[in-house]
């Protein structure tokens, strides 16, 4: 169970959880933000998912491929948006990526065609929110590179620590989009 935040806690994330220029939380009570952290915190993992899995299907538009986020009609930036609720990152995309590709019945692994294909979505989200946060930008080129520590089974074993619905694709699956994305 989480833990409850400390008022100077919930200042911190106010202050930094917004990474716009609109300074998004301003609009919001401390305690506003404390209540929703702690219901946020005490679903489990598939509450979680389902619930955040609804709002995007509101916030999301097909059309535009915009995401239009809000907290009691306020349009709030995806930071302001998580450290409100005490999302992680990771959570974030996940749930989008699902939206974005419509991926609801796979769940429920109905078929086993679209079961492995979210399996591998799965593991290239992963990847891809690990490459954007620790990646290494290279200097005499556009491409972003792992950090040379890196080692393949510890990102596995961080990866399957994280995944949720009970879903945990193998290691195989986990390589093989590896090696697809990363060559
Ligand atoms: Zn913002």
């Amino acid at each position: 169970m989480k833990r409850n935040l400390s008022e100077n806690e919930v200042l911190k994330k106010m202050k930094y959880g917004c990474n716009c220029r609109n300074t998004c939380l301003n609009s919001f009570k401390l305690g506003e933000m404390k209540t929703a952290i702690s219901l946020y915190g005490h679903k489990n993992h598939k509450e979680k998912t389902r619930w955040l899995l609804n709002l995007f299907e509101m916030f999301y538009n097909p059309d535009t491929d915009k995401l239009h986020l809000r907290i009691r009609g306020v349009t709030v930036c995806p930071g302001a948006f998580c450290s409100f609720y005490g999302i992680t990152e990771y959570k974030f995309y996940v749930c989008l990526n699902m939206v974005k590709k419509n991926n609801f019945i796979v769940i429920h692994g109905n078929s086993s065609r679209e079961y492995r294909q979210y399996q591998s979505d799965l593991c290239s989200t992963y990847l891809e929110v690990y490459l954007t946060t620790f990646g290494e930008q290279q200097p005499d080129s556009d491409e972003v590179h792992l950090p040379h520590t890196c080692i393949k089974i510890d990102l596995y074993d961080l990866f399957k620590l994280q995944c949720t619905e009970n879903i945990v694709p193998h290691i195989s699956t986990f390589l093989k989009v590896w090696k697809e994305k990363f060559p």
